[in-house]
């Protein structure tokens, strides 16, 4: 495994990490906050900007190693299969039938 593939799996397992987070605010948000119609109150809106926060680093995080381009549509529509990055073609996952 090189460099770049490890800087990719680092960034993945943020990325799926993130993604873990995005799923623990939304659960809170239901779990947390009043049922019916009602104002934001303290708690939503520090949740909602939590939610936020990690939507950028999401975006910011998960690029490619190699020329920076940000991987998550294309992680995204692959199912996670993603094997070389679509703009510099560099291999970021190692084939295990080598
Ligand atoms: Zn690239």
């Amino acid at each position: 495994m090189n460099k770049i593939q490890q800087q990719y799996r680092k960034r993945k397992n943020i990325y799926l990490a993130l993604i873990v987070a995005i799923l623990g605010v939304i659960i809170s948000f239901r779990i947390l906050s009043p049922s019916g119609r009602h104002t934001m109150n303290t708690l939503e809106l520090f949740q909602t900007a939590f939610l936020i926060v990690i939507i950028i680093s999401i975006f910011v995080i998960f690029r490619c190693p190699k020329c920076n381009k940000s991987l998550v549509s294309n992680f995204s529509s692959l199912w996670g299969k993603l094997d070389y990055c679509s703009k510099c073609g560099v291999e970021l996952n190692q084939k295990k039938d080598r």
